[in-house]
């Protein structure tokens, strides 16, 4: 490869993908996307569990998040989205921040519904231990959608407006001139397996290229903080262990329903048939790039508690399988979408802290917008700006999950 390029995206997940999709249709003709590994193996876009919902605390988590859904449910089929809701179950500790934001959410068009205990217990029969619940909320225009699919439509409607994607780089070093990146050095991967290892830090000998670039984006995901400390700038963001577990429960059918957030932060959905996908994110999982899954351990510990503690029926539960992704958490839990403060052509799209998929689309176009035409047009995201971490302005959520 020595194609230079106008835009230079590193990274190819959601938010590569999505960027360079906008950017395409915004008519920049001249975008390249590098990584790795553009199968995904190790990305956060592959392994994450594909709930979508707009029930933030921030207004602008909200608004990005529901545009994105409104688009998944305008190509639902090809997208693979439910809209079956979300249902939270709050202990005392949560219930009055998170009854406090359900007026918020309902302003910007929500319909979210407060609930009682006992509606809950009539309207979700499978949930027959009411114990610990102080009120929960319901969801109705939030799912479940297929990230796989998201991913390929992005890239797909990329490539049909001219951008490229390659494959087996990853960006190793730039060259600057003061505060511009000029050129990137990519190295080129020489397998997979060598592609998935520098992803964990092992980063293998190899060819380098040199691509100069008019502009660079930061869209690395969890990779972000190293990403960044080689364009020469930091960002307050580290990469975490989430693990989920697939079982199977024949006694509980809930196919109807979309995701269910239990009081203790456990959370789970239907995964077809007789499978149930189920989360849970211990407090004390260090940051670091790990990606080992702890296995039938790690669910009795963790899950299979919680769940029989929910539902009784859950008592009886086969583990069958799981993984280990990386969460990409800012220090406020809100993304950092914008320009770079320190440089003078570089921008950033990255840590959306367990809500990439839900935001990517809206938060793409937003980004897309600035940088082609020096303004937001369909939505404001100037709150995402890194420089909040330099004004004070931050944008907490609270995560639960
Ligand atoms: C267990 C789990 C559950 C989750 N559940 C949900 C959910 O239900 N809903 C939701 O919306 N979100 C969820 N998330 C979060 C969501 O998956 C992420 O926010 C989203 O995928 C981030 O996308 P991204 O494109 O920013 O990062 P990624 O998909 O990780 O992509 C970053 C890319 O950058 C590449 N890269 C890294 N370093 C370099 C380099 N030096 N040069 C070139 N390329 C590089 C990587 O190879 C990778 O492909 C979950 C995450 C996990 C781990």
């Amino acid at each position: 490869m020595s194609e230079d390029a106008g835009t230079l995206i590193v990274g190819a997940g959601v938010a590569g993908s999505a960027l360079a999709m906008h950017l395409a249709e915004l008519g920049d003709r001249d975008v390249l996307v590098v990584d790795p590994d553009l199968a995904g193996s190790r990305s956060s876009s592959e392994l994450n569990a594909g709930g979508v919902r707009a029930t933030w605390w921030q207004r602008v988590n909200i608004e990005l998040c529901a545009r994105t859904i409104e688009n998944f449910r305008a190509h639902a089929d090809e997208l693979g989205f439910r809209p079956l809701g979300y249902l939270w179950l709050y202990g005392p500790d949560l219930w009055p921040g998170a009854r406090e934001h359900v007026a918020l959410q309902n302003a910007l068009g929500q319909d979210v519904e407060l609930l009682s205990p006992a509606d809950v217990g009539a309207r979700w029969p499978q949930i027959d231990v009411l114990d610990g619940i102080a009120g929960a909320t319901f969801s109705p225009r939030d799912g479940l959608v297929s990230p796989n699919a998201v991913r390929e439509h992005y890239r797909a409607r990329a490539r049909a407006a001219g951008a490229r994607f390659v494959n087996r780089r990853l960006l190793v070093g730039v060259e600057r001139a003061g505060a511009a990146v000029r050129a990137a050095r990519l190295r080129e991967m020489p397998s997979e397996h060598a592609a998935l290892d520098a992803l964990v830090g092992e980063v293998p000998d190899g060819r380098e290229e040199v691509v100069r670039c008019g502009r660079i984006v930061n869209a690395a995901g969890p990779w972000a903080a190293p990403v960044a400390e080689t364009l020469g700038y930091t960002v307050p963001c580290r990469a975490v262990r989430r693990q989920l577990s697939v079982v199977a429960c024949r006694d509980v059918d809930l196919s109807r329903y979309g995701m269910i957030v239990d009081t203790t932060g456990c959370y789970f959905h239907h995964e077809g048939g007789e499978l149930i996908l189920a989360g849970y994110s211990p407090p004390d999982d260090p940051a670091g790039y790990r990606f080992d899954y702890d296995g039938r351990g790690f669910f009795e510990a963790e899950i299979w508690p919680r769940l029989a503690a929910r539902i009784s029926a859950m008592d009886r539960l086969e583990h069958v399988r799981g993984w280990a992704g990386l969460y990409e958490l800012s220090q406020d839990n809100s993304a950092l979408v914008g320009p770079v403060e320190d440089l003078e052509n570089a921008w950033e799209i990255h840590s959306f802290s367990g809500r990439g998929i839900m935001q990517s689309d809206a938060a793409a176009r937003a980004l897309a917008e600035l940088m082609r035409l020096g303004r937001f047009e369909t939505a404001d995201a100037s709150a995402l700006a890194g420089s909040r971490f330099r004004t004070g302005a931050l944008l907490p959520e609270e995560l639960h999950i």
